[in-house]
């Protein structure tokens, strides 16, 4: 179904909804505009009436893909199902109404919910402190570098460099040029995991600290971890965990407990605030002992006041980096994130990774034939299958594939990511998808992969039942040789 502009739907002198005549009396609009930022045309706008506009967003909206709709099997960017419940705890007026300005006394409800928050976070990563404030992943990651830099200047120590493991999602080595350091790739080896003998080749005195994801973007978890972190301090250096997948780990083991010493959370992803189109998100920054002096300020506390607990917000920390955010961070997610927290509890955030992970080697097993798995599974929550096989033997690129998938109402998974997987298709399919869909999502992909044998046009030139057809990604993707299917 094709859905026109509004521009097509517009109809001279129609209107939506008229006002009547004011009876205060107005000041003439030269008044209120400089004459310069006055238009001149009358501008062109649709003539349309209320009801034929809100069926054209309606329509749309259903057009539109969404993970209320279906599946949405994003590899590493966990676009989960985020329960409704969430958005209306956030929606109370207790937190809309609130000002960021409002004097700590009157917001004594909101500060309690961020140092409780902090507390959980704490708790599921098993760091020493939590800091709320950043807006996103990537930012959590310049939070965390900022960190680094800070308690290597306080120690008087002078490093420039920052490892980063060669699958790493590309806002690790963007995140490290930001704050001015030089990224060396660490390789991984055929298991899928960091190759000890490069890692401790790169591992000179000037590495400020080594970036790693556990489980990383391969969904494979770094068994080698103990050895990893003992190399790493031995060399003076930080370890940093990419943590925006915690659904993977929580409630079964910790990064603290690993040796890392700064994990960034996504909790847009892992904590079931809806994410894509641009936000808002959040990525706190939790920290060991030994950092918690340079986290971001204000540093939210719980005190005793005429005998009652009081929350308040201290500016006071000398070492700090200072502000990552105005005010305290995307507070509607973290009223999310909180909301989701409490309901699950300990046991049910467990059950969260392990549905994860049931779900992901589930999902694998079923295409465990038909596509090829560059490296050994078992897998955590997500998985990289190559289509290199449909590649070779009927020219099908995973490109084509994904497009093919959304004529089966599915949408893509991300691909060709990470880069050290060639044709990769990386799928998380989450651990709030039942079988049913899972298994309705794996028929899906066999039914293409038969496709790419028996009618290899019919895929190339996929989607065909979309309201927009193939658009001409072939310049940019050689281009830049990645086509990282969005959504994050
Ligand atoms: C999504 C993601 C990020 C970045 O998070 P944003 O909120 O998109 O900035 C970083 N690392 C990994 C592994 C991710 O999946």
């Amino acid at each position: 179904m094709k859905e026109p502009l509004i521009f097509d739907l517009s109809r001279k002198g129609r209107r939506g909804i008229c006002f009547g005549t004011s009876d205060t009396p107005l000041r003439p609009i030269e008044e209120l505009i400089p004459g310069n930022l006055m238009r001149r045309e009358p501008a062109d706008l649709p003539e349309i009436p209320e009801s034929e506009v809100v069926r054209h967003f309606i329509r749309l909206s259903g057009l539109n893909y969404h993970v209320d709709k279906n599946m949405y099997p994003l590899g590493s960017c966990t676009m989960k199902y985020n329960p409704k419940i969430n958005d209306a705890v956030s929606d109370l007026r207790g937190f809309t109404s609130m000002h960021p300005l409002q004097p700590a006394e009157t917001a004594q409800g909101s500060l309690r919910l961020m140092y409780e928050l902090s507390g959980m976070l704490a708790e599921i990563a098993g760091m020493a402190a939590v800091s709320l404030q950043p807006a996103a992943g990537a930012h959590g990651e310049l939070t965390g570098i900022l960190l680094i830099k800070k308690y290597h200047e306080s120690n008087g120590s002078k490093r420039n460099k920052l490892l980063v493991v060669d699958s790493a999602h590309g806002t690790n080595p963007a995140s490290a040029a930001i704050a001015n350091y030089e990224t060396i790739s660490v390789a991984s080896n055929a298991d899928g995991r960091t190759d000890i003998d490069d890692l401790k080749a790169k591992l000179t005195p000037d590495v400020a600290a080594l970036m790693l994801t556990n489980p990383n973007t391969l969904g494979l978890f770094e068994k080698d971890i103990l050895t990893i972190e003992k190399l790493v301090h031995e060399n003076g250096s930080l370890l940093y965990m990419d943590g925006a997948n915690m659904n993977a780990l929580m409630g079964i083991t910790r990064p603290g407990d690993m040796g890392f010493d700064i994990v960034h959370y996504n909790l847009h992803k892992t904590f079931s605030a809806p994410h894509g189109g641009g936000g808002p998100g959040s990525g706190p920054v939790g920290v060991c002992e030994k950092l918690v002096p340079f986290l971001p300020v204000p540093v939210i506390e719980k005190t005793e006041k005429a005998g009652r607990l009081y929350y308040s917000m201290n500016m006071n920390k000398p070492q700090s980096i200072g502000r990552m955010m105005t005010f305290y961070g995307n507070f509607s997610v973290l009223v999310r994130a909180y909301a989701y927290i409490r309901m699950l509890g300990a046991e049910g955030v467990r059950r969260v990774s392990e549905n994860a992970i049931l779900n992901a080697n589930y999902l694998l097993s079923r295409l465990l034939e038909t596509f090829e798995l560059p490296f050994p599974k078992p897998v955590m929550h997500e998985f990289c299958l190559s289509g290199d096989r449909q590649k070779k033997q009927h020219n099908v690129r995973t490109l084509d594939i994904a497009k093919r998938l959304l004529d089966y109402g599915f949408h893509a998974p991300t691909i060709y990511f990470p880069l050290i997987v060639s044709e990769a298709l990386m799928i998380e399919p989450t651990e709030t998808e039942t079988i049913e869909t899972l298994d309705a999502f794996a028929d899906a992909l066999l039914a293409i992969a038969d496709e790419a044998e028996s009618n290899p046009d019919l895929v190339m030139n996929a989607p065909t039942k979309t309201p927009v057809g193939r658009l001409d990604e072939a310049q940019a993707s050689r281009k830049l040789n990645i086509c990282y299917s969005g959504g994050c």
